[in-house]
């Protein structure tokens, strides 16, 4: 069992780093890096033959509960009709699901119109309802995917919540082109080495989403 596949059962941050500490891992190397993945994967580059043996008593994963096995275009999908749930309602143009062992747990469309409720951004709902229903284990277990890249708002909730990887169509990059402002921070740059952030995944269907939007 490596660090990365610990990570996955809840193992806290903070027990890995202590961990680092111990194996005498370079750990300026490490919090220096902006990306979850590869963060721990350099740790467990770094004491890989000793965390088979610190982590011992973690228990056993199934395959599917890695982001790289799961269906990204099925439950992006999902994600896209419940975008288009919204506008048919009167809200904006998002919906996201979470997904655990490659299955939709939960599910979430923008209601920051009908429910009059700015945080009702479907990711910051998703960390919300998540951090309530779900352990941290479970967390660190589940991949949200959404229509259009977080926005800051909802990437703070979401480092909160501590999900596994997030992964988006549109990104925050785009968006601009439809809305006239394209995020001013990255979901990268605030979900740090906490969550894995992965996309743009089936761009073309989620712009078409906000080109037939009334922006
Ligand atoms: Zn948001």
């Amino acid at each position: 069992m490596d660090v990365v596949t610990v990570m996955r059962h809840g193992v806290p941050r903070e027990e890995i780093l202590a961990y680092a500490d111990e194996a005498d891992v370079d750990l300026t190397r490490l919090r220096g890096l902006k990306d979850g993945a590869p963060t721990y994967r350099s740790l467990l580059g770094v004491a890989r033959d000793d965390a088979d043996t610190f982590f011992s008593s973690a228990p056993p994963i199934s395959a599917m509960t890695r982001v790289d096995d799961f269906d990204h275009e099925e439950h992006m999908r999902e994600a896209f009709e419940l975008a288009r749930e919204a506008v048919a309602r009167g809200d904006n143009p998002f919906g996201s699901v979470l997904v655990r062992d490659d299955e939709v747990v939960m599910r979430e469309s923008n209601r920051v119109v009908t429910v009059n409720d700015v945080r009702r951004h479907p990711e910051l709902h998703l960390a919300h309802r998540a951090c309530r229903e779900m352990t941290s284990g479970e967390r660190a277990e589940t991949v949200m995917y959404t229509s259009t890249e977080p926005c800051p708002m909802c990437a703070g909730g979401m480092r909160s919540a501590g999900f596994d990887a997030v992964v988006y169509s549109v990104g925050g990059d785009e968006i601009g082109e439809f809305t006239g402002e394209n995020s001013p921070v990255r979901a990268a740059e605030i979900l740090g080495d906490h969550t894995d952030v992965q996309g743009p995944v089936l761009n073309d269907e989620g712009r078409e989403i906000h080109e037939e939007f009334d922006w």
